[in-house]
């Protein structure tokens, strides 16, 4: 049996089978006859959300077109290309997506099917920019779904975790190509905190990262520009080497990231949206992230370093702090009003689960709620409790997987509501 494990190296499986089916004729054979199955995109996510015993299925052999509409404001895309793969394509076609993360690499079924966002007040999560589906469900049929060819389907779908079928082809919504100027900047944290909301009126996409032991935080800002093709690529090599020193010595952690964030200088580059948007991340680690009434999110943040500080966690990674346009979601995280997204990293190579613990009680105690592909322990009751349509996204999902062939251990127990 072949294993399989996620990008970071914390989840590892050994399903019966990995199979990439060249069409969908094939992987609807797949998924009819298989027992239990999940799909995977490229494995970035944290959660054990790809883990199975069963059939693990991954599109990226089933080839396809990007057709953009005629009024070019939507896209139908394969589920199993990249983001970095559609952005070139895209921009081929005079396009370019709405908004990015932090990289590329992800399948855009695997992004959407987690509400992977990047920053932007008034910029949705990825799943806010698709408009229509085309599923494989359970029995092998398969189905096209948008807000009015069943509904209910679609709604559930738009954050969905790859509970409800595999997608293998997404209609996304996108923009005239367009150009990003970065600039980055070492501002104070409190600085920072203070014009938070001036900040991210003022410029399209605004995040920074603060080290848990720095009084100095990084701030990122993007803004659109007409000119620039310089893309520039940060170099990751000496922060490899700092983590690699704290994962020996976690002791020096606090001194090695006040000496990382005064090294870094201001910068500003400028190229095409989405070779501005991903940045390499070359040192693995692990990640959990809440999202954060944006009321709130300040003093999370604080505690939250607070907390590290108080119990003396030999963090090596910052946090990063960004925001997201709220949405209406069934599922998503971000559909109870504006909120700010805080991620919390560590070292892969180094202890995580305690210090999470630790972090996820301030961030839940500040009325966050997790992202689906990061670390968390939330209960079934938590889902229901924080979700209110949960139910109903639960009978969605009886009805579309009757026998749950599609929920692998992690869901089942996450999702048990819904059986
Ligand atoms: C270095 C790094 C940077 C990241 N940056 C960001 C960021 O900036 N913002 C953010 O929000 N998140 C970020 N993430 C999280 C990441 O975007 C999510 O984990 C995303 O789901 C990963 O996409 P993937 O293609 O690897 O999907 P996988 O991890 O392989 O799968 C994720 C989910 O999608 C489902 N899925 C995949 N393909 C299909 C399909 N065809 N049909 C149905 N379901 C499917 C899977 O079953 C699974 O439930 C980051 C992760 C890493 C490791």
């Amino acid at each position: 049996m072949e294993s399989w494990r996620n990008w970071s190296g914390s989840v590892v499986a050994t399903p019966e089978r990995i199979v990439s089916p060249k069409d969908e004729a094939e992987l609807r054979v797949i998924v009819a006859v298989a027992n239990r199955v999940r799909v995977v995109g490229t494995g970035h996510s944290f959660m054990p959300l790809c883990e199975t015993d069963g059939v693990l299925i991954s599109l990226a052999n089933m080839a396809g077109d990007v057709e953009v509409s005629p009024d070019r404001q939507t896209a139908w895309v394969p589920a199993g290309l990249s983001i970095g793969a559609l952005t070139q394509a895209l921009w081929a076609q005079g396009l370019s997506l709405i908004n990015q993360g932090d990289i590329d690499k992800q399948a855009i079924a695997g992004a959407v099917a987690t509400g992977t966002h990047g920053t932007g007040k008034s910029l949705g999560s990825l799943s806010t920019a698709a408009r229509a589906f085309r599923l494989v469900l359970a029995d092998g049929s398969v189905v096209e779904c948008d807000a009015q060819r069943d509904p209910d389907l679609f709604e559930a779908q738009r954050v969905s975790v790859g509970a409800l079928g595999v997608m293998t082809r997404v209609k996304l919504d996108v923009l005239p190509a367009y150009r990003l100027r970065e600039t980055m900047r070492r501002v104070p944290l409190e600085q920072v905190l203070s014009d938070w909301d001036a900040l991210t009126a003022a410029h399209r996409h605004v995040e920074f990262f603060v080290f848990p032991y720095a009084d100095q935080a990084l701030l990122k800002i993007l803004d659109v520009v007409d000119a620039g093709d310089d893309p520039a690529p940060s170099e990751g090599g000496t922060y490899k080497l700092f983590c690699d020193v704290a994962s020996v010595a976690p002791f020096l952690a606090p001194t090695l990231q006040r000496i990382m964030t005064s090294a870094v200088g201001s910068s500003t580059r400028a190229a095409p949206a989405h070779k501005i948007f991903p940045s390499e991340r070359d040192t693995r680690f692990e990640e959990m992230e809440y999202e954060i009434p944006a009321a709130a999110g300040p003093d999370a943040l604080r505690a939250a370093m607070a907390e590290v500080r108080r119990l003396k966690l030999p963090i090596i990674f910052p946090f990063e702090f960004r925001t997201v346009a709220p949405d209406d979601i069934w599922m998503s995280p971000m559909n109870a009003g504006p909120c700010v997204s805080i991620s919390f990293h560590q070292y892969a190579k180094m202890p995580w689960r305690e210090a999470f613990v630790a972090i996820e009680a301030v961030f839940a105690a500040h009325g966050g709620r997790p992202h689906w592909a990061k670390r968390h322990t939330l209960t079934p009751e938590d889902v229901v409790r924080q979700y209110p349509m949960a139910p109903r996204w639960g009978e969605v999902r009886k009805r579309v997987d009757p026998t749950a062939k599609f929920l692998n251990a992690h869901l089942r127990q996450l999702f048990a509501f819904s059986l």
